[in-house]
Parts: structure tokens; C-alpha cells; sequence
């Protein structure tokens, strides 16, 4: 009998006293306190009919108590499937509905919302809040303190995870327990995690790099973590002299570089600071080494892989550049018409191939067929080259190509130049349609504040720098770029918001 995830957390236990998590009140659960809790979760959920296989879809707060019912799932046997937050009760309708949980949790106050959902589809409601009360808890109390985990193999799944919707209706990725095990186990020892680790988690709980990455990575080293609501500069910089790592998103840096408190003796303690799930710009790196001298590390992956890049921890962090393929990972990179692989340095389609590749779209059997190759490699739908000294290095979206007058641009390099210069703070390269060049390349700029810097300016500058097909047809200024819980652009709503800009340029 064995659980093939849970059985590898348990084996890196050396001490039930060691604390794995300590929240932000200051309360410690120590790893003994882990077993009981996810034990005592694992079997209220048993008790109330729920048995291997079965879904139980989960919308709650960040707490401790949430990540104790993600490993009472699966010790249990169960499916988990976190949901965001910010979903709304008709976005919930769609996910329940499509992943027909046996259970679903929520906090108390999406109760009420949540039961006229349910009972359509016939599942059950438990709650749990933000200060690790509910139902659920109150069900948890009253189980033995024996739970006898699940029998579950490398193949059976572990978890369902939605992707982020950045390029579209989020599709349910379907994540085993080894896709999860191995990839743990492959950052524990590409990112040197020991036991000696705190690490401060201040990411989201329902995405793949705050739940998978962080939480695993942490179990599986037998090391400790912060856990804290939501990123908030002040407390995060209060915490480093106690803490040796971080996991962010771009903007957690950005932000950082924004308070006096960031300096040299700041970081003194920590070991680690890794970026992902979003590009960080060269200009953050660079910045952040200058006042720090530390080097961020960048690191690449998606819902439907884990990680599958990260610069070194002892080699050259090239900023720009997602590092090198991880221990059992492979990557190529091919072209997106024929699948033909490409060489160095030449722009394509990055395909994945490892023990960290998901088994598919839940309920999407034509998707999953058409985003794998024969050879069992996985079609990431993300652009990229190989350098030769071989660092990954991500180029753009194949779904924010643009194509103009024939020609196809890559929205980053565009992207780059702009960010280069004086004044602008960021920028978002789009096709929208355009009547003469099928797409006109379109950048939506934000300028710092008090910035002279104009449209005009902007064109200057670029002339000698870019080809003239790549050259911007027309400049927006915006105050912020729309962006997702993740630190994510979100340019399918600049897409939709100046769908109109050239079409009412020829009417006019
Ligand atoms: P959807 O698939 O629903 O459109 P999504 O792809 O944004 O949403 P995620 O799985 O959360 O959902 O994000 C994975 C994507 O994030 C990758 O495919 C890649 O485009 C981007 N990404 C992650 N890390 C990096 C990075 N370090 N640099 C650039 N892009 C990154
Ligand atoms: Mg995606």
C-alpha cells in the first residue's frame, strides 16, 4: 500500500518538531502538526462519501488549514482542484460543471451562492475561512488520528488545475501524483533546498507556482515556510533576516525595488531569490542586482508542465533568458507550421517532454490530441530559441504573433526596444486588425509619471532600431497595463478594448 506523493513528503520527515509552516500571527505548525491535520482532513472528507478519483473543488482563502486540506486530497485520493479566488459565483457555475466535484469547499460567505450552484450537479458543500475555521475543520475535529492514506500510483491523478485564461477559457490540466513528485524533486535539487530553508510564500494558493512549486518543494525538503496572505513589501522585508528564500512573481519585484527598505544588508540572510510565471524584465534583474547583489533567478513553467527551465544556481542567471532544461526535462525547439525541429538560436515553437508533463485536458480529448506530437512531446503554444550556449529563452506567445503585411513579429522584441527608452515604465505590442496590413502592430505604452516622452518620440526612436515592419503603427498611453492575479498582461483585453483603432481610422 502506498501513496506514491504523500509517501515521499512523509520519508523526508527527520523530525515531527521541525516547523513547516509559520503564518503571519506567529503561529508554528510543525511537520507533526501537518500529519495530524491533513490525516484528520483527509478523513473527514473520507467520511463524507468521498473516495478515490472524485473531485473536490476548492475556492477558500489563503491559510494553512487550505494547504492541509490540499494534502488530506491526496492522501486521501482525491482530485484536488483549486479554483482562483477572484472567480465569480457564474465563472464557478462553469468550473463545477465542467469538473463535477463530489465536494466542493468554499468560505463561508460564497455558501449561500455557492449551495444554488451545487445542487444542480449534486455535490457537496463544506466551508472553510481565512482564519482556518468551518465546517469542515469542525467535521476534521472529531476523526481518529490514524487516517490510512489511499493507495495511489505514479499515473493516478493528484490534482486538476486550471490554467490562467490569459489566451482563453481556462482548460483543467490533469496533474498526477508523480508529475507533481518528480518535478519537487528536481527543483529541491537544482534550487538546493535543505532543511535549513525558510522560505517566505506569499504567492496565491491556487496557481502552480504558490501550490505545486512552493508547497512541494518546501515538503519535500523538510524545510519551512512563511505563509502569508498576500505580498506586501513592508512585511516581506521585515521577514528576510529570518527567512533564506523567495519565490515571486516579476511584480513582487518590481514592487521591492520600490521601497527604501530593499538594501544590501536587507538581504544579507538570503540565499535565493527565484521569478516566474510572467517574463521579468532585463531592466528588474539588472536593477535588483545593483542594489542587492543578488541575482534574481528566472525560472519558466505552466500549469500543464510544472517547471520545465531554470537559470543555475552556481552558473551565469542571464537575465532575459528562463536557464536550462531541468534534470529529466527535454526541450526543442520547432517550427510551428511543419513540427520540424529548428536550430540554435533560431525562433519557434517550444515543445516539452519529461516526467513533468500533465496527462492532459480534463474532458478535452481532441485538445490534448492536438497539442501533442507523436513522439510524446508537448506543444507549449510558447515561442522561443535555444542559445548555444543553451539557455531557453522565451520570445512571446504563439497566440500574440502578430502578422503584418506578411511579415511576423515577435511582440517582445518590439516590447524591449520601447522599454529601453527614457520615460516608459512598460509596454504591450498587439495586432489589431488593419485593413492594408491584416494586422497593424500596435504598442500600449505607460509612461513614468512627469515623463515628456510622446508618440512622436517614441517613432523617432525606434526607426533605426527596428525594422520598418515592426515599427509601431500607432502609440497608446495608458496608466496601467490590464493584468491577472499572476502578474500576467492580459492582452486579450487590450485585443477587445482597441479592436475598433484602425477600422475607425478608415471610416473616419
Ligand atoms: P492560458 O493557458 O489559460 O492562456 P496561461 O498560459 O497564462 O493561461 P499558466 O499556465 O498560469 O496559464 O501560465 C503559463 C505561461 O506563463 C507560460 O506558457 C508562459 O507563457 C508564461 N511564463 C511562465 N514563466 C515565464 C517566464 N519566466 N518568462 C516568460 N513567460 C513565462
Ligand atoms: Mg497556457
Amino acid at each position: 500500500m502506498s501513496n506514491h506523493l504523500f509517501d515521499a513528503i512523509r520519508g523526508t520527515i527527520t523530525s515531527e518538531d521541525a516547523i513547516f509552516i509559520e503564518t503571519e500571527n506567529g503561529r508554528c505548525w510543525t511537520y507533526g502538526d501537518m500529519l495530524l491535520w491533513s490525516g484528520k482532513i483527509a478523513g473527514a472528507i473520507d467520511t463524507l462519501g468521498v473516495r478515490p478519483g472524485d473531485r473536490v473543488a476548492v475556492q477558500v482563502e489563503k491559510s494553512a488549514e487550505a494547504l492541509m486540506l490540499y494534502l488530506a486530497c491526496i492522501r486521501c485520493g482525491a482530485v484536488y482542484l483549486p479554483l482562483n479566488t477572484a472567480y465569480t459565483l457564474a465563472e464557478l457555475d462553469y468550473f463545477i460543471g465542467d469538473a463535477e466535484p463530489r465536494l466542493v469547499v468554499v468560505s463561508p460567505k460564497a455558501a449561500d451562492g455557492i449551495a444554488a450552484i451545487t445542487s444542480k450537479y449534486d455535490a457537496l458543500v463544506e466551508t472553510l475561512d481565512e482564519n482556518g475555521k468551518g465546517s469542515l475543520i469542525d467535521l476534521a475535529k472529531d476523526e481518529p488520528e490514524d487516517f490510512i492514506d489511499a493507495t495511489r500510483g505514479p499515473d493516478d491523478l493528484a490534482a486538476i488545475l486550471y490554467t490562467s485564461g490569459t489566451t482563453g477559457r481556462s482548460k483543467g490540466a490533469m496533474l498526477t501524483h508523480d508529475n507533481l513528485l518528480s518535478n519537487a524533486l528536481a527543483l529541491r535539487a537544482f534550487w538546493r533546498f535543505t532543511p535549513q530553508d525558510r522560505l517566505i510564500h506569499a504567492l496565491p494558493i491556487f496557481h502552480t507556482h504558490g501550490l505545486f512549486v512552493a508547497t512541494n518543494v518546501t515538503l519535500t525538503s523538510g524545510a519551512s515556510m512563511f505563509l502569508l496572505p498576500k505580498f506586501d513589501p513592508a512585511q516581506v522585508l521585515s521577514l528576510m533576516p529570518r527567512a533564506t528564500t523567495m519565490m515571486g512573481v516579476p511584480t513582487f519585484y518590481v514592487r521591492l525595488l520600490q521601497n527604501e527598505g530593499l538594501t544590501r544588508d536587507a538581504v544579507a540572510g538570503m540565499r535565493l531569490f527565484i521569478s516566474g510565471s510572467a517574463p521579468l524584465l532585463a531592466d528588474t534583474h539588472r536593477a535588483f542586482q545593483e542594489r542587492t547583489g543578488q541575482a534574481i533567478l528566472e525560472r519558466y513553467g505552466m500549469t500543464e508542465t510544472n517547471m520545465n527551465t531554470s537559470n543555475p544556481y552556481d552558473g551565469k542567471r542571464i537575465a532575459g533568458t528562463v536557464g536550462f532544461p531541468l534534470p529529466g526535462v527535454s526541450i526543442r525547439v520547432t517550427d510551428p507550421e511543419t513540427g520540424v525541429s529548428l536550430g540554435q538560436d533560431e525562433t519557434g515553437m517550444i515543445e516539452v517532454k519529461g516526467p513533468n508533463v500533465f496527462k492532459g485536458y480534463w474532458r478535452m480529448p481532441e485538445k490534448t490530441k492536438s497539442e501533442f506530437r507523436d513522439d510524446g512531446f508537448f506543444i507549449t503554444g510558447d515561442l522561443g530559441k535555444i542559445d548555444p550556449e543553451g539557455y531557453v529563452h522565451i520570445v512571446g506567445r504563439g497566440k500574440d504573433l502578430v502578422i503584418s503585411g506578411g511579415y511576423n513579429i515577435y511582440p517582445k522584441e518590439v516590447e524591449s526596444e520601447i522599454d529601453m527608452l527614457p520615460g516608459v515604465v512598460e509596454s504591450a505590442v498587439i495586432g489589431i486588425a488593419h485593413p492594408d496590413f491584416g494586422e497593424g502592430v500596435t504598442a500600449i505604452v505607460v509612461k513614468r509619471a512627469n515623463a515628456t516622452i510622446d508618440e512622436q518620440t517614441i517613432f523617432d526612436a525606434l526607426k533605426d532600431r527596428l525594422a520598418r515592419y515592426k515599427q509601431p503603427k500607432q502609440i497608446i498611453f495608458v496608466e496601467d497595463l490590464p493584468r491577472n492575479t499572476m502578474g500576467k498582461v492580459q492582452k486579450n483585453i487590450l485585443r477587445e478594448q482597441y479592436s475598433d483603432l484602425y477600422a475607425a481610422r478608415t471610416n473616419a
